[in-house]
């Protein structure tokens, strides 16, 4: 694990996540610091809690988990952390029946396993109120799908919306994706243009207004 500090205030955690022999992954999990609270968004899988644990501890105290998603790869090591730390976990309203084992995603046929059914607590409006971070729904490859944004620090944690090059938007995987809708959510990087856009499977991609036009023009149908 390799943690950096983005801004003030964000913390990036990278891991790495072997998809199949060759194919090795990054997988991202942020730290925000609010004075002395930490925020942690997304927990990856189970055999990165350990690091992850050192390295909330490292900066501060855990308050929250804010998950973007209820994807194995974002929620797995939930379960961990809050034996570890009992802080409330949060996702949006429209992925707990997912995460709770309710029903299949769409497009799968199993239902999820995420060792966190019936913990996670719908984000309110009041959740975050006291924080300068906010959440937008942005569904596609996910119904429930959301993205973090620290509004002084300008940075968008954006979790599977895109996968991130240096240059470029790209959509995340598509087999569980309504392609379309994701892509129309990414225009939110318009309506908040962030300094920078990280997102959990890729690099960190500074904005400029060519992005999502670009992305759109390569990737709609
Ligand atoms: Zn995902």
């Amino acid at each position: 694990m390799n943690m950096k500090q983005i801004s003030e205030h964000v913390f990036q955690c990278e891991f790495e996540l072997d998809v199949t022999v060759d194919i090795r992954i990054p997988v991202h999990i942020w730290l925000i610091r609010n004075g002395e609270d930490v925020y942690i968004i997304d927990t990856g899988i189970e055999c990165f809690s350990d690091d992850l644990i050192k390295a909330v501890l490292s900066i501060g105290t855990p308050k929250a988990i804010l998950l973007t998603h209820g994807h194995n790869d974002h929620i797995k090591g939930a379960a961990k952390l809050i034996e570890k730390f009992n802080i409330p976990i949060y996702a949006h309203q429209k992925e707990l029946i997912y995460i709770n084992g309710e029903a299949p995603y769409p497009k799968k046929n199993d239902l999820e396993n995420t060792g966190v059914a019936n913990v996670v607590e719908p984000l309110k409006e009041q959740t975050l109120a006291h924080l300068p971070i906010q959440y937008y729904l942005t569904p596609g490859h996910s119904p429930g799908h959301v993205v973090y944004y620290h509004e002084k620090d300008q940075i968008l944690l954006s979790g599977d919306l895109f996968i991130t090059s240096h240059e470029d938007l790209h959509p995340p995987i598509r087999k569980f994706s309504d392609i379309n809708e994701n892509i129309d959510s990414g225009a939110i990087i318009d309506k908040i243009k962030p300094t920078l856009i990280c997102s959990s499977h890729g690099k960190n991609l500074p904005y400029d207004d060519r992005l999502y036009k670009k992305y759109v023009w390569n990737y709609r149908d």
